[in-house]
């Protein structure tokens, strides 16, 4: 055995010093924790379209060019996209 290799007693005493910093009760919420961390990062790579576009996709703030028909803020009276008026009824 060298010295140096990480031993069974060395992981004992990991997991008493983790005990104390934490306590055993929390240790769930640590490992869940951890789960909403690798959840999110695996969320981020992935890059998942859920919430993208969430605010600005809401029908209460945009409505859609007459002209181009892409989603325009209701905020402005012209299209981002075409430059077309938004403020009149689409025909
Ligand atoms: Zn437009």
């Amino acid at each position: 055995m060298g010295v140096g290799v990480l031993q069974p007693w060395h992981l004992i005493v990991i997991v008493v010093i983790v005990l104390v910093i934490f306590g055993p009760g929390k240790l769930p919420m640590l490992g869940k924790a951890v789960g909403d961390s690798v959840r999110d990062f695996k969320k981020a790579v992935s890059n998942e379209p859920a919430r993208a576009g969430e605010a600005d996709a809401s029908p209460a703030s945009t409505r859609p060019c007459p002209s181009c028909h892409k989603s325009a803020a209701l905020a402005d009276r012209f299209c981002g996209a075409c430059g077309a008026r938004t403020d009149v009824a689409a025909v």
